[in-house]
């Protein structure tokens, strides 16, 4: 099976560069406030509250559903993923949201190492608040959206 990480530890500054990039961008530029940053968040997280700060999260392939539903290649590596990765502690994150999962959209390509990933949300929740959300465009939003509540525990069950 070819599985390649495409992004893995990413700290606050270059969380901050991706977002920033999308808080300007013409596709978001037309929402404003709690808005844009709520459409930003359908796939990409705040800086400050990205998994992929723990060093826990990876990438895997693309980054789009349709590599996962419709290309060839892409439906047998998912295949593969949620029949095995458990089996190596990888979980899928940002499962379906039929469940009742709340905050991201699905993430098929998002994978964290649960064994460690456990105890850093753990720590996450107990030690981040709202107040260290700050110093990027648009954290005044993090708190009215849920960015720790629904986005940082927005995640599947098998997660937590
Ligand atoms: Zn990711």
């Amino acid at each position: 099976m070819d599985l390649k990480i495409i992004s893995a530890a990413r700290n606050f500054d270059y969380q901050k560069g991706i977002w920033e990039r999308k808080w300007k961008d013409g596709k978001y530029i037309k929402h404003f406030g709690a808005d844009r940053a709520k459409a930003i968040m359908r796939y990409s997280s705040m800086p400050g509250t990205s998994r992929h700060h723990w060093g826990t999260d990876i990438d895997i392939n693309d980054l789009s559903d349709s590599y996962f539903t419709s290309n060839a290649e892409g439906k047998k590596v998912y295949e593969w993923l949620t029949t095995h990765a458990n089996s190596f502690g990888f979980y899928q994150t940002y499962t379906s949201k039929e469940s009742g999962r709340t905050g991201y959209e699905e993430e098929k390509w998002h994978w964290s190492y649960m064994p460690l990933a456990k105890q850093l949300l753990e720590a996450y929740n107990t030690q981040i608040s709202y107040k260290a959300i700050v110093n990027f465009n648009g954290y005044e939003s993090a708190e009215p959206l849920g960015a720790i509540d629904l986005y940082v525990n927005g995640i599947d069950a098998n997660l937590k």
